[in-house]
């Protein structure tokens, strides 16, 4: 049996002094003719990572404005998902495609799921490439398919690319971050959407936290809060580049040696590689005991995340390859000064200089963090910048107002 996910309340109402009141209406005058329109999400995980923090949003606010909708998580044991975050990596460039067995536990899953999943929905959305085959198997139940892909296609390994492409061509729709994430062999394919994701303001990640409430926290997880702090909040793996800013926060402290180092990370149910991951890192950190090297396990929940977020003095989301990075989002929106790698969906969240800096490797994001740490009214200035950019972009009810005109097209 698929697993259906249960999500809380939310109302678009409550979103009106954040994004105006323009907005709202235009949503509520989309969401009119969509009423009990039955929309079924299908991801692989409901929790850790991005598409399962969109979720818990979008879901409650597409009911709040009338749409029929759920969420079921796919089955799947540990061959799976080996197998798709083997396809992931590929996707994101990793020059090594799944074996012909891999591809096989990977369309047999599919088929299995696509078996269990129920019918009559007007519209299935498949959540990156893990459920992306399950609609070849039962087109008809679903009145429209449209396969919503999170991750940095912009430079697949070729064969593994090439073998979904087509399942992916016989979509309704398509929705990418970016538009140099649409591969290449979709050319000519109809409805093609460019539509970054959002975060949510009001969640307890994001809702506002007193400076005094934020270093409460933080102090409980043994951060000298009268010290600086480094801080990024990201899944342990290769492409977020932990390695990479435990390098630059060494550099750091050459100058500046009373700063501390917290990596943040949760560890997804669908990334096996998580934990081979996360002991590399900690064995990368040699026992420093500035470095504060913290995942789910820790009890670090959305909460934390938010103090962490709303304390550190730099957020750094240093990445190598990034579908989007929520987390540049919700470190912005806490108006903190933020360094970002210059990859993916990063640069759409930061212009470097003045919503936060871009950079490249870890010296830059050593120089552009003493920079930061050496003038409070930098960070400042970038922060507020910051936050005003994502209050215009990437709020959920702008993400909300986007999948009702995709819906709309659909019907
Ligand atoms: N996250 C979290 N706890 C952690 C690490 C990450 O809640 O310890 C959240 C993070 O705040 C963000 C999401 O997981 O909302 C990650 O999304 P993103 O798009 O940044 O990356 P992905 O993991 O999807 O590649």
């Amino acid at each position: 049996m698929l697993q259906p996910v249960g999500v809380g309340h939310k109302s678009l109402a409550d979103y009106t002094h954040l994004v105006g009141g323009g907005l709202v209406d235009e949503i509520r005058r989309l969401a009119e003719p969509l009423q009990g329109l039955k929309v079924l999400h299908l991801s692989a995980t409901a929790f850790g990572g991005g598409v399962s923090e969109i979720l818990y949003t979008l879901i409650p606010l597409m009911r709040d404005v009338g749409i029929e909708v759920e969420w079921d998580v796919v089955i799947g044991r540990e061959e799976f998902f080996n197998a798709t975050k083997l396809m992931h990596n590929a996707l994101q460039g990793n020059p090594l495609d799944l074996s012909p067995s891999e591809w096989k536990v990977y369309e047999d899953y599919n088929e299995m799921n696509a078996r269990e999943m129920s019918s009559g929905w007007d519209v299935a959305i498949c959540h990156d490439p893990q459920p992306a085959l399950m609609r070849s198997h039962v087109a008809d139940k679903a009145r429209s398919w449209v396969w919503r892909c999170h991750i940095d296609l912009s430079q697949p390994h070729p064969p593994t690319i090439d073998r979904l492409v087509p399942v992916l061509r016989e979509y309704d729709a398509t929705l990418f971050h970016l538009q140099q994430y649409v591969p290449a062999a979709f050319d000519g394919v109809p409805n093609v959407n460019i539509c970054p994701p959002a975060i949510d303001p009001l969640s307890p990640k994001n809702m506002a936290l007193s400076p005094e409430d934020a270093a409460f926290v933080v102090d409980q997880f043994g951060i000298d809060v009268d010290r600086p702090l480094m801080c990024q909040v990201s899944r342990f793996d290769p492409w977020k580049d932990p390695i990479g800013v435990i390098d630059a926060y060494r550099k750091v402290t050459e100058d500046m040696p009373e700063v501390q180092l917290a990596l943040v990370g949760s560890m997804a149910t669908d990334d096996p590689e998580g934990w081979e991951f996360f002991n590399s890192t900690v064995e990368h950190a040699q026992g420093d005991p500035d470095i504060h090297i913290l995942n789910n396990m820790n009890n670090v929940g959305a909460i934390e995340v938010n103090a962490f977020q709303s304390q550190a003095d730099v957020l750094v989301q240093k990445s190598t390859r990034e579908g989007f990075g929520l987390t540049v989002s919700e470190a912005l929106w806490k108006a903190r000064p933020f360094i970002g790698g210059d990859v993916g969906g990063i640069p759409l969240q930061v212009q470097d200089g003045e919503t936060g800096f871009l950079v490249s490797s870890p010296e830059q994001c050593a120089e552009r963090s003493l920079e930061i740490l050496r003038e409070p009214g930098l960070g400042k200035f970038l922060g507020r910048r910051g936050k005003e950019h994502v209050r215009r972009n990437f709020l959920t009810p702008r993400l909300l107002r986007d999948w009702l005109r995709i819906f709309t097209d659909l019907s």
